[in-house]
């Protein structure tokens, strides 16, 4: 048994983030909510510093999710005309079929097994030749297969439009996420309401309670001292300045 000399200390943080889209083809603009779960490690070596390698495997995991948040999307697509983002290809594609992924994954774990079956067969059996042709013949069918089923799927994905899916499929795919524009006024006053309410509390609380509620969080300034940000309007953005740690001023944008 090997004498311990690390503690690896693991953070797991989740969040979400509204997510403001404008349609490539018919130029509406829409938004959908998107979760996320990230996970960090540090290791505290030779159990020194415990308390530090916990801090920053949580500043880690929390920068890692901001970063996520901010740049990954799901395959939402536009609720007017029922079409996907090019960013939301790749996860179209991936979902694509992928019943013979899971087949053809089945079919290398039964060529995995054959010659185990194949030995024992040979080993326990006087005229073993019909079951060992009958397993040699499983385990090529089965091998050949399932890369095949695995190949010309990934294939096929590649060179498939997800805007050639059923109107239907996509129309109810946008209807069970998108919030049309119609909506996202009503969202941005409720915002509004929200970012004052951050007033008064420390710089975690209120960022805790911007994520619970889907938003991006960025602190602009804290005590006199500007930080660096990412600019432009974003609806689904909420922007404080700190001072003494506690939120003094909150905007949307
Ligand atoms: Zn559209």
């Amino acid at each position: 048994m090997g004498i311990p000399y690390a503690m690896e200390y693991i953070a797991t943080v989740a969040g979400a983030a509204l997510k403001l889209v404008q349609c490539e083809k018919c130029q509406a603009v829409y938004m959908y909510r998107m979760e996320r779960q990230v996970q960090s490690s540090e290791t505290s070596w030779l159990f020194v510093d415990g308390q530090g390698a916990e801090n920053r495997a949580a500043a880690r995991a929390r920068q890692q999710l901001e970063q996520t948040l901010e740049h990954d999307c799901d395959p939402v697509p536009c609720p007017e005309c029922g079409c996907y983002q090019e960013p939301m290809f790749a996860a179209v594609r991936q979902r694509h079929r992928r019943w013979m992924f899971y087949l053809g994954v089945l079919l290398l774990a039964i060529s995995c097994v054959s010659p185990c079956q194949l030995a024992t067969v040979s080993a326990k059996s006087q005229d073993p030749t019909v079951a060992r042709q009958l397993l040699i013949t499983v385990l090529l069918v089965s091998l050949m297969g399932g890369i095949s089923l695995i190949m010309v799927r990934k294939l096929q994905s590649m060179n498939w439009d997800p805007n050639s899916a059923d109107q239907d499929l996509k129309s109810r795919a946008a209807k069970s996420r998108a919030i049309p524009k119609a909506h996202i006024d009503k969202l941005v006053q409720a915002a509004k309401s929200l970012a004052e309410s951050l007033i008064g509390l420390t710089n975690t609380e209120a960022e805790a309670i911007a994520y619970s509620h889907g938003f991006h969080y960025q602190v602009v300034m804290s005590d006199g001292e500007c930080y660096p940000s990412t600019t432009g309007f974003a609806p689904n953005r909420i922007n404080v300045a700190l001072t003494d740690g506690r939120v003094t001023k909150a905007y949307i944008g």
